[in-house]
């Protein structure tokens, strides 16, 4: 292409809503332009670069066996209702009534729509297992839309639904899946971490996230410093830490007057004690019932864990009532020791034999107790956040954290759909069964915006070669020069004829701006056309990441580049 005909507006103007690199460099490049909150319009380099994207997902999934289909973005309000989502999905689920009144919404995601179209297709085993895919654009009304197209409203997604007979199939399936998810973010030249991540309480049910590695990540990952296990903040497990031999404190439990002294810190000081050595006792009201969860005073309750270790519905912190209630005291001063409540504790209350916790008493504290002689606990379980330096759950050792971007997801959904959806199949023994479900998802936008976290520097993206919008730019520096402007169009009629991507910067315009703009946009190869050294029947090739540059007589122009580009450099 040739530029002066390009619709390309490059500039050094930043939006001030763009925080992160990657949004002010897209629009900086030129390759999209905001039409509304969360809503963004791709110009032509950037939809060249979704596209190659694309079409490094497509590949993968066919080549994982996966068959591309288009559902509609505009759903019917019925299906959600079946599904449950139509209530529980939240504001992030766009509804509208059409000219008839029907409800509708805008599609976030499409587990409805594809449970409904394979269960009404779908009627024996001889036509599982089926995996169906589509690149297709979601609209999620996120509360806070940001970072551009990183968390925005309106996006592309890949999203993949497998249906198999049994578990084992469904496994096989996932596999397929995480291993094609692998494939596609290599291609890209991310460096990407596959993370355990929480998938709610649906029993037995996992996933894993596919994070890029980014400072500027939104998600928190724990990874170990040993082995490969790593896993999102929320989900890292801590392993039951083996029983020391404690005799535990043979004094009596003291009940101590501790005067408007409510947290923590204000124990500590108050009593002197250090805070692994108060046990911290929090109320939350699990589905309407009162449970108090112990943990050591120097850590943290993960509420996810929680839940996922209650199996409950709802779960959020007691209210002053509900404290009043189980505790006889307002809080600040709850304590296990007489509790009207469910007790379960964190393992980091293991070895505790002389602590410091509530009276459940308005200004009293208890010291010297022994949890097992002064109250039971019912459960122990794993029930904090994960801290730097705790011990790896697989091989004991370090965890470390680090920050990602969440590209994709993939999804182990068991039955939850297919049984509230009816999707059933005849087995081998004409009996009725339920599918297997397995979803999966990649953030086009996300991945390309990832993309340029990880591939910038001073003065602009530095693509990839494999998601480059163009591989190659001709820079002759002026084209006013009929000799420069000759060879520079010659070298771009050869290089387009072997299908090379190329620009070709006829512009009048100084070679320092048209370098500038080559940089900025990332070119992987730039192609200096100069007097100097054209006179000598030379060209200069620029690489964009390394900075190298090669000058080599005309000919050997074409066959360098095309190298280059064949070994994906
Ligand atoms: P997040 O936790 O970031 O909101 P999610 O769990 O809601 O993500 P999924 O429902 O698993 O995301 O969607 C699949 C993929 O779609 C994500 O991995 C991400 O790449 C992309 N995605 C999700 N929400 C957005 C968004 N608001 N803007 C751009 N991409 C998104
Ligand atoms: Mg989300």
């Amino acid at each position: 292409m040739r530029y002066s005909e390009m619709f390309l507006p490059t500039g050094r103007e930043v939006p001030s809503d763009a925080e992160l690199i990657s949004h002010q460099l897209m629009i900086r490049a030129g390759l999209m332009r905001k039409l509304t909150s969360g809503v963004y319009s791709y110009l032509p380099l950037g939809y060249r670069v979704i596209r190659k994207f694309e079409q490094i997902v497509r590949e993968e999934m066919n080549r994982a066996g996966a068959q591309e289909i288009f559902l509609p973005m505009v759903q019917p309000a019925e299906l959600w209702q079946e599904s449950g989502r139509w209530v529980r999905y939240g504001k992030e689920l766009l509804r509208f009534r059409d000219r008839h009144d029907r409800e509708c919404c805008l599609g976030p995601t499409h587990e409805e729509v594809i449970t409904d179209l394979v269960r009404n297709e779908i009627k024996t085993y001889r036509q599982l297992p089926r995996n169906l895919y589509q690149i297709q654009t979601k609209f999620r009304d996120e509360i806070r839309p940001r970072f551009g197209v990183m968390r925005c409203r309106e996006f592309g997604m890949k999203d993949a639904y497998s249906f198999d007979t049994d578990e084992a199939g469904a496994e096989v399936s996932y596999r397929k899946m995480f291993e094609a998810y692998q494939r596609i973010f290599t291609r890209c030249g991310l460096n990407f971490r596959p993370v355990e991540a929480d998938s709610g309480s649906i029993g037995g049910r996992y996933s894993h996230e596919f994070m890029v590695m980014a400072n500027s990540g939104e998600d928190a990952i724990c990874h170990c410093s040993a082995c490969n296990y790593a896993a999102n903040l929320e989900k890292a497990e801590i392993a039951r830490p083996a029983e020391s031999e404690t005799a535990g404190t043979t004094l009596d439990v003291e009940e101590v007057n501790t005067p408007g002294v409510r947290t923590i810190e204000e124990v500590c000081s108050f009593l002197q004690v250090a805070p692994d050595a108060v046990v911290k006792t929090l109320i939350f009201s699990v589905d309407d019932t009162p449970v108090a969860v112990l943990i050591r005073g120097d850590q943290e309750v993960n509420e996810i864990k929680v839940k996922n270790f209650l199996g409950c519905d709802s779960l959020e912190l007691a209210d002053d009532a509900m404290i009043r209630k189980v505790t006889g005291s307002p809080l600040g001063f709850a304590g296990a020791v007489g509790i009207q409540a469910r007790v379960i504790a964190d393992y980091s209350l293991l070895g505790m034999s002389d602590c410091v916790m509530g009276a459940n008493r308005e200004d009293y504290h208890l010291r010297h107790v022994k949890p097992g002689r002064d109250f039971p606990i019912a459960d122990y379980a794993d029930l904090r956040i994960i801290r730097e330096s705790d011990p790896c759950p697989r091989c004991g050792g370090e965890v470390r954290f680090a920050r990602g971007i969440e590209v994709g997801h993939v999804f182990k959904l068991g039955t939850k759909y297919s049984k509230a959806m009816k999707a059933v199949f005849l087995d081998q023994s004409g009996k009725e069964k339920i599918m297997v479900m397995g979803c999966y998802g990649i953030g086009i936008g996300r991945t390309v915006a990832a993309t340029i976290e990880q591939n910038y520097d001073a003065d602009g993206i530095v693509w990839p070669l494999p998601l480059a919008p163009y591989a190659v730019i001709i820079t002759p520096v002026n084209v006013n020069e009929k000799m420069l402007a000759d060879a520079a169009a010659e070298l771009y009629h050869i290089l387009t004829e072997k299908g090379v991507e190329v620009i070709l910067d006829d512009r009048d315009e100084r070679a320092g701006v048209k370098f500038k703009d080559a940089d900025l946009i990332g070119i992987p190869y730039r192609v200096t056309v100069g007097p100097k050294r054209l006179a000598g029947g030379k060209m200069e090739i620029k690489t964009r990441r390394s900075g190298e540059v090669a000058i080599l007589p005309v000919s050997e122009v074409t066959p360098f580049l095309i190298a280059r580009i064949r070994e994906g450099l």
